[in-house]
């Protein structure tokens, strides 16, 4: 049974949003949001948004989403019915290996025109609406740390409770003063975890975390590089601090291996590593098998590619430890939606409406074209 709907049309934009400040991580910095963002029209008039948000030190280049996009599944998608969304991916996933960004934006804007059809929203279309809010982490990354302590001061203010400290690009001494300065003015309702992004060597990880642990993190992210998954399994082994894989696991061949090794206590699930919403259920359901909590980790995204997150988020069974879709509020300079990501409160609201419950503001594609828009 097919829709009444068929896909007419599909835009690709490139888009270079400035941050508020360089965010530092132990792959390097990042100074904006390099964002792909998708436009999937159909013959009845109905558009559906999708995001890639690649970063090149981590799941791949803007350059190559475009490609991928574009070039490489749009004339496979022209006249197809958009609702048939395992279809669409799984030729996704024959046709281009590799760049999840691409199939999380192509997913991402076919579940959007599914719910618009259906009057259901992305996370009822995955499995339902479990939750309406979660908790807020904000990334503390900023190598000058008295900007970054005057931000988390006002993020504090405005509710927010979890701050994961940026490790690993400096030295040693500089993360234990931050989580020692942090702890020291916040105190115990100060949730604070930590993520190296790969910056520890193997070889002296256990040593550096097991210093960290006297601030009592609720975890340590993915200390060691993202193919050392043996040390990043003896590290969680041997670490009591909860350990997060995040580069570690990017979809479910990563996650079952990881679950066969014990890689991690925690996966770090994320739209554009999976290849979209459906994709990082799969992860979950992995871990949740393996009694491996899940977390809601993203890349540098727009509120477009946040509102899915959120949507993945809302559709889990359980979810403990929040999530980090702060970019949209507290570091991008402008967002491009036509209406804020909805965070209040230091919580993330699941948006509401048909689809993913956002919509694009096509000014601000306009504003930060970094191209021509193709299509
Ligand atoms: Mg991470």
């Amino acid at each position: 049974m097919m829709s009444d709907h068929k896909i007419d049309r599909i835009r690709v934009h490139r888009v270079l949003i400035p941050g508020k400040a360089v965010h530092s991580h132990g792959i390097g910095d990042v100074a904006g949001i390099h964002a792909v963002i998708l436009e999937v029209i159909t013959d009845t008039g109905l558009t559906g948004w999708g995001e890639a948000s690649p970063w090149p030190a981590f799941t791949g280049t803007a350059e190559g989403t475009v490609a991928a996009l574009y070039t490489y599944l749009r004339p496979h998608l022209i006249g197809q019915d958009p609702v048939q969304v395992e279809r669409h991916m799984r030729d996704a996933e024959a046709l281009v290996v590799g760049h999840p960004e691409a199939k999380a934006a192509l997913e991402m804007a076919l579940l959007d025109l599914t719910g618009q059809i259906s009057g259901l929203s992305v996370c009822e279309l995955v499995g339902g609406r479990m939750r309406d809010d979660m908790g807020l982490s904000f990334s503390v990354a900023n190598p000058d740390f008295g900007k970054d302590l005057e931000d988390v001061a006002a993020m504090w203010a405005e509710g927010v409770r979890i701050f994961k400290i940026k490790t690993g690009f400096k030295s040693h001494g500089f993360d234990l003063m931050r989580l020692e300065k942090l702890r020291g003015i916040y105190g115990a309702e100060a949730d604070l975890r930590i993520d190296y992004n790969q910056g520890l060597p193997a070889y002296d990880a256990v040593r550096c975390i097991r210093d960290l642990e006297a601030f009592r993190p609720t975890f340590v992210e993915q200390p060691v590089k993202m193919h050392e998954r043996d040390a990043l399994a003896h590290i969680a082994h041997v670490i009591e601090t909860p350990i997060m894989a995040d580069e570690s696991v990017f979809g479910v061949r990563e996650a079952l291996h990881g679950v066969q090794i014990r890689m991690a206590d925690i996966f770090s699930l994320k739209v554009m590593k999976s290849g979209g919403i459906r994709r990082a259920l799969e992860v979950s359901a992995i871990a949740r098998a393996a009694g491996i909590e899940v977390y809601g980790g993203c890349m540098f995204e727009t509120g477009l590619a946040h509102a899915a997150g959120a949507h993945l988020m809302a559709a889990l069974p359980e979810l403990r430890l929040d999530c980090e879709f702060y970019m949209s509020t507290y570091y991008a300079s402008e967002d491009i939606l036509t209406e804020p990501f909805p965070v209040r409160g230091g919580r993330v609201h699941v948006p509401e409406g048909p689809g993913l419950g956002v919509a694009v503001d096509p000014a601000m594609l306009a504003k930060y074209a970094q191209a021509e828009a193709l299509g």
